[in-house]
């Protein structure tokens, strides 16, 4: 088994830490590597897109050519985990900030974003955040963070705030506003390990 965290840009070296405590808990073992450049994405069973700056991170993806590497293990059923920016990402569509700058965003999940959907005053917070496969609130922590204001048919919303979608699951993908990798509840990162292991 062989996780890949895109590792251009963002919050990397925190996926890898809450990876490996979450495959210990869970008795698990699997190989985790860096994806820096094309051809490593095609030998990885799962990817996680960090958080950090969607523009930026679309922008080198697209670059180093792991783009359509992405878009080919989505096809294939590999499980996909993106994290605030790396929800942004995930997304088909976004509002009129990433219109207007034609942003480049890799449309594995039928939903639009709104990419700083929590304004100014709130552009950082923690709540007791209910998620639908947790029997008890998550800590979770939002960083100038986004919010998915469409979802299609296929889209399973896992939570929302005032209306406002958080977290969300199309197939094999699935897409959070906030930061799991930066608290020590590793129950996100495990229901994404169970897209693997079960
Ligand atoms: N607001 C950032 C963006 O639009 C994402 C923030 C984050 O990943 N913490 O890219």
């Amino acid at each position: 088994m062989r996780i890949g965290v895109i590792a251009i840009q963002g919050d990397v070296s925190e996926h890898v830490e809450s990876l490996e405590r979450a495959l210990a808990e869970r008795g698990a073992t699997a190989e985790i590597v860096t994806i820096k450049n094309k051809g490593i994405v095609p030998t990885c069973d799962g990817l996680v897109f960090p958080g950090g700056e969607s523009t930026t991170l679309g922008r080198l993806i697209l670059r180093e050519g792991i783009d359509a590497e992405i878009k080919d293990a989505k096809e294939k059923g590999i499980p996909i985990m993106g994290t605030c920016a790396g929800l942004i990402l995930t997304a088909k569509a976004g509002d009129s900030q990433v219109e207007k700058t034609h942003q480049h965003l890799l449309g594995l999940m039928d939903i639009r974003v709104n990419r700083n959907a929590f304004g100014r005053q709130f552009q950082s917070f923690e709540v007791g955040l209910d998620v639908s496969f947790l029997d008890s609130p998550y800590n979770a922590v939002f960083i100038r963070a986004p919010a998915i204001t469409e979802a299609g048919e296929g889209v399973k919303v896992l939570a929302s705030i005032d209306g406002k979608i958080v977290a969300a699951e199309q197939d094999n993908v699935l897409a959070f506003a906030f930061h799991p990798e930066l608290t020590d509840d590793m129950r996100v990162h495990q229901y994404f390990l169970d897209k693997l292991f079960n």
